[in-house]
């Protein structure tokens, strides 16, 4: 234990088996069975949920048919990243498809009032060297976020091959042609030698499964696709529209803790329904400071952003160069990992014991284990301690910053910071001091049913002009509903059936069954806190593999089975560590909705994203290709 943490746990005013036991009670009413079923798909009487609001409809264009070496599908940070990466590996020939009328993909989207991205920009917005973009604060906003998506767009002639407004609807593989077939919405017809499926892991928004949700006869709309012809205003807020109406939130996720203040403001009364509490720590935006970054070397950005998920990984680093509520957070719980990292001194000394000579080998390794497993639920316990003090400073904030003292606790967190997206805001937990704004709480169990006139809980009916449904995004349904559209690979295999009984990858890219393409998402991959990292590391790796083909003259790539397999183990042995923690969770995303043990595969790659990207980079510089299956 370092010395911060030992000070910090011997200063507890807090009896943790009294919170362990307040974790387990409020986990355990959240759960449900119907885990994942509880939302109703955004499809049908429901579509117009995902209408685009930023374009003018009727668009029409002659439909396409086109031979490209590379499909790429999103014109999200992965497309963009991939559209670069590939052109650095002096690929050229590819069309990038994306549904919406510009780049962005998730930023395309979420243009709720407040939207921005709360990790740093520094770190978050990628190329910035390649770019020489200078964001204006250190955390960025969804305006600015957008504006560098057409930097990005310009920098690496993006719009030449794209088809915007267009979607996939069917990718189909041809063996006689060694080719995808990809089918959009305009009749186009594209023949790849590769597709990248780089579709977005939270594209596609949920609405709760709730009696009556197709009976409220007032105004709706879900954050993704804020309706500001109705509410007025911009993404910085001004909702002026909304000075007569009263407005129902349903969810208080990072999505509603950054728009509620700004409906707060505006609305003549608001009304937040909250099934579970987020935990809100402070922010403290600033500006950039121009020459700061004129003076950093070059190569700063990637050593930030490696630093950046090192310290989420608990990986030793000397110094901590972003130095915000992640960070402090991530080293508050990881501060003595460093003790289980075997040190040269350490090495040296199990050498003189013997731990690795002949005879005396076994024992002295039984030993070393033994050490190991004591350090390790030693690590444990003093993680759950520091756990436990973060998450009460963000509750104490509550106390502070609420007036009413049982909106205060309404307002309190009760598990691990980790189990689901902590959150930093600044004027959130002010919003319910206001006398138009009232917390809904629901204690766990979400609203009862919608009316033609509101939203009940608890027998009462609260009655609003328009509800906004700040419920979140699909994350453990089939694939091809997520993205959108079907993929059939060899036999006419598609991926709702490859992953019906879990997900089976090589590198979570990869799947056997699906020929030359690459699958980007955390799934079996890399989870970083900062998503574009992964999607570089991902970019950087497709494009070595088809620059690699080339090279060679091969013409059809896949998984072998024993890699496959080999993946699919390993993730699930890597899963094994996060298992305890992820059962205590509340449910949520992050956990499969509590429901952990259904398809443990389907997960991100237990050993954290640094240990993974530095396997990848090993696999590309042995420059075997081992596990993947090479015809030409
Ligand atoms: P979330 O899935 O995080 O939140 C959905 C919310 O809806 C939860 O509070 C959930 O409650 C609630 N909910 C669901 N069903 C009901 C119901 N029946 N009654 C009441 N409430 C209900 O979605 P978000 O859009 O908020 O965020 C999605 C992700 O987007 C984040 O996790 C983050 O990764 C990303 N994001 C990132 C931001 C950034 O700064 N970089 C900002 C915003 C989003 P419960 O918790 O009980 O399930």
């Amino acid at each position: 234990m370092t010395s911060a943490a030992m000070r910090e746990s011997d200063t507890r005013s807090f009896d943790p088996d009294a919170l362990r036991e307040k974790y387990r009670i409020e986990r355990d009413k959240r759960i449900r069975a119907d885990g994942n079923d509880q939302y109703v798909e955004v499809s049908g009487d429901f579509s117009h949920y995902v209408d685009d609001p930023y374009i003018t409809p009727g668009l029409t264009r002659e439909s396409i048919t086109r031979d490209v070496e590379v499909v790429i599908i999103g014109g999200g940070f992965g497309g963009m990243l991939a559209a670069a990466r590939l052109q650095e590996a002096g690929i050229t020939d590819f069309t990038l498809i994306e549904k919406g009328g510009g780049f962005g993909g998730t930023w395309y989207w979420n243009r709720y009032p407040g939207a921005s991205c709360d990790i740093e920009a520094y770190v978050y917005l990628p190329l910035l060297e390649e770019t020489g973009f200078i964001p204006q604060q250190k955390y960025t906003n969804a305006e600015e976020t957008l504006e560098y998506c057409e930097v990005l767009a310009q920098r690496y002639g993006l719009h030449e091959h794209a088809l915007l407004q267009t979607q996939v609807k069917k990718v189909v593989w041809q063996e006689s042609s060694r080719r995808w077939q990809v089918t959009t919405d305009r009749g186009d017809v594209l023949h790849a030698r590769f597709v990248i499926h780089s579709n977005g892991p939270l594209n596609r928004p949920k609405l709760p499964g709730i009696k009556g949700i197709d009976q409220f006869k007032g105004h709706t709309f879900h954050t993704s696709r804020w309706d500001y012809a109705y509410t007025g205003g911009n993404t910085f807020g001004g909702l002026s529209q909304l000075s007569d109406k009263r407005v129902a939130v349903i969810g208080t996720g990072a999505t509603a803790v950054q728009c509620v203040p700004h409906l707060a403001e505006s609305a003549k009364a608001l009304y937040v329904f909250q099934r579970t509490p987020s935990s809100i720590d402070v922010r403290n935006n600033q500006p950039t400071d121009p020459n700061w970054i004129s003076q950093q070397p070059a190569g700063w950005q990637k050593r930030r952003q490696t630093n950046f998920e090192s310290i989420m990984s608990g990986a030793p680093v000397k110094e901590d160069l972003v130095g915000d509520g992640w960070t402090e957070a991530f080293r508050n719980l990881f501060g003595s990992i460093g003790e289980l990292m075997p040190s040269k001194a350490r090495l040296a000394m199990w050498a003189v014991q013997g731990v690795f000579s002949s005879k005396r080998r076994e024992r002295g390794l039984r030993q070393y284990l033994t050490d190991r497993a004591i350090q390790y639920m030693g690590l444990i316990q003093k993680m759950e301690m520091a756990d436990f003090n973060k998450m009460e400073k963000v509750r104490a904030r509550a106390d502070e910053l609420i007036a009413d003292k049982l909106t205060a606790e309404s307002l309190k967190p009760y598990y691990r910071q980790f189990c689901k997206r902590p959150c930093f805001h600044d004027e959130y937990l002010q919003s319910f001091n206001r006398d138009n704004v009232t917390l809904v709480d629901t204690d766990g169990q979400g609203v009862e049913a919608f009316t033609e006139k509101g939203v009940v809980f608890n027998g009462d009916e609260y009655e609003v002009d328009c509800i906004i449904f700040a419920t979140g995004f699909e994350v453990g349904t089939d694939y091809s509903r997520r993205a959108g559209y079907s993929i059939a690979g060899v036999d006419g295999l598609t991926v709702s059936e490859k992953w019906q009984d879990g997900m089976a990858t090589f590198h979570g890219l990869q799947a056997r069954g699906f020929p030359n393409s690459f699958f980007f998402g955390p799934m079996q991959s890399g989870f970083t806190a900062a998503f574009t990292y992964a999607l570089d590391e991902n970019s950087i790796h497709a494009a070595y593999i088809i620059d690699q083909l080339n090279k060679r003259g091969v013409t059809r790539v896949e998984a072998s089975e024993k890699a496959e397999a080999g993946w699919v183990k390993t993730v699930i042995q890597k899963a094994r560590l996060t298992e305890d923690f992820q059962k205590a969770c509340t449910p949520g995303y992050y956990n499969n909705e509590g429901h952990v043990q259904f398809q443990p595969q389907n997960t991100f790659y237990g050993g954290g994203p640094i240990e993974f990207f530095a396997l990848m980079r090993k696999w590309r510089r042995k420059g075997t290709l081992k596990g993947l299956e090479l015809r030409r």
